[in-house]
């Protein structure tokens, strides 16, 4: 077993290596996760290897893991069990841990899973090739150490053909004390806005439309570039990114994802509310809706201030569509701290909410701390939520009964191959019929106007407007 220090990729382009046989990547968790896994699914491609018909004939299965909440974690168990017990007979066989768990967990997962042949944390996911020809070489391979993340050059494998991820900011500088993220994805690294612009022009080239701009804490992109204004603001900031890439011929849309309240700036609404390719959809979790459970989780703001974000945004865009995430029982939690919580989620109305119940996660502070509720407050906190946050997204969604709604189409609807599906510039998945009243059809990245007759919880339906 080898601990491996930083070496540099060395690009290939286009001309994949003899065939390696077949590769199978399961994700788990976040955005990040996923656009983790189409670049991990690019390099292997780019190495030889063919995308497996299913995980049970693969020859290199890799599982891209999460750590967010204790359940996330448990999954990979069950998994890894199955494939270790396939090795003992198919020894040729390579088995792949990437992510946070194996960040998390290092070594130790080479002790419980001795079949494995490679752990390796987010910030290794360019490395992939490079890992896998030392596990070639006979080794057994651990790659969690820091790491700078280089620019990979290899042309991402993504799942869809109209919709991007385009990672701006890796790993996260805060401490939020419930949070295991800064723990397994290591220090904020921002890549350069000319390298962000080469991706998105690449991909507009190659007729993408939308683009989602992501990090773990976005707006805090480019605090770790360097650049000061005359006027002392620093510059490479979220927002100057916006308007530096706005441009890109072919791209229609432009959303990003994940925000803190404690960096989402006026100037940045601001040019939100400007930039006509910004999508009206904002994704800010507010986690608790009380000062005391915010202050314990060192969220560093106040639900004063995260309201007068949301009326702001709701000032310049009073149509644009709000969504958050929120822990319930966090250790501590009384009562009425809770009902604060629900209170918010009614003065606020958000389109979605993202729930959770607190899930003590190793290496955070808050794990430590005696004041853990029970599984009961647990659960009856986490369905009185869910209710409401439902309820509440139903409602919202009223707004749009016989409005005339831009979709980008992004897929065929499976259950329906008469149907089309995408999402409303507020995000709002909407599904339709391909054809309009002059039997006319349209298809996967058309941008179509749909009239809206039809609502439920968390999506739309509608017809081609005339
Ligand atoms: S901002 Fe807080 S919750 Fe979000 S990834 Fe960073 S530490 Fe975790």
């Amino acid at each position: 077993m080898i601990s491996t220090q930083t070496q540099t990729i060395q690009p290939r382009f286009n001309e994949p290596m003899k065939n390696r046989g077949s590769y199978w990547i399961t994700t788990f968790g976040c955005q990040m996760n996923k656009a983790d896994s189409e670049r991990m699914a690019g390099i292997l491609r780019n190495m030889g290897y063919e995308e497996a018909s299913t995980e049970l004939n693969a020859d290199l299965v890799l599982y891209n893991t999460c750590t967010i909440r204790d359940n996330a974690e448990q999954k990979v168990y069950s998994y890894l069990g199955r494939q270790a017990q396939r090795k003992r007979s198919s020894p040729h066989l390579k088995l792949v841990v990437a992510g946070c768990v194996a960040q998390q967990e290092g070594e130790a997962l080479l002790r419980r899973v001795p079949e494995l042949d490679l752990v390796m944390g987010p910030q290794h996911a360019n490395r992939l090739e490079t890992l896998l020809n030392q596990v070639d070489n006979g080794q057994q391979v651990v790659a969690t150490d820091e790491h700078k993340i280089i620019e990979d050059v290899t042309t991402a494998r993504r799942d869809s053909k109209i919709c991007a991820w385009v990672n701006v900011i890796y790993g996260c500088n805060e401490r939020c004390t419930y949070c295991v993220v800064p723990s397994v994805r290591g220090k904020e690294q921002s890549r350069e806005p000319k390298a962000i612009k080469l991706e998105i022009e690449k991909l507009a080239q190659k007729g993408y439309k939308e683009i989602t701009l992501l990090g773990q804490n976005i707006d805090a992109y480019g605090r770790d570039l360097p650049g000061i204004t005359s006027s002392g603001r620093r510059q490479n900031t979220l927002t100057d990114l916006l308007y530096f890439i706005h441009d890109v011929q072919g791209i229609e849309r432009i959303r990003f994802a994940t925000s803190h309240p404690r960096y989402f700036t006026t100037r940045l609404i601001k040019a939100c509310s400007e930039l006509p390719k910004l999508c009206e959809h904002f994704h800010i979790p507010f986690q608790s809706g009380n000062n005391d459970v915010l202050r314990r989780m060192a969220r560093g703001y106040t639900i004063e201030k995260y309201k007068r974000i949301i009326y702001k945004i709701k000032e310049l865009m009073p149509n644009a569509a709000i969504s958050s995430d929120v822990i319930v029982a966090f250790p501590g939690e009384t009562e009425s701290q809770f009902k604060n919580t629900i209170q918010l989620i009614k003065e606020i109305g958000f389109d979605q909410v993202n729930t959770a119940a607190y899930s003590p996660r190793p290496n955070t502070p808050a794990a430590k701390w005696p004041d853990q509720l029970p599984e009961e407050v647990k659960v009856n906190r986490l369905k009185e939520l869910n209710i409401l946050v439902e309820k509440i997204a139903r409602q919202r969604n009223n707004r749009y009964i016989n409005q005339i709604e831009e979709i980008l189409v992004e897929n065929i609807n499976r259950k329906n191959n008469e149907q089309l599906m995408g999402r409303t510039r507020t995000n709002r998945l909407t599904f339709f019929p391909k054809r309009n009243h002059q039997n006319k059809s349209y298809s996967i990245g058309d941008l179509v106007k749909v009239e809206i007759n039809e609502i439920r919880s968390f999506s739309l339906g509608g017809v081609i407007a005339k």
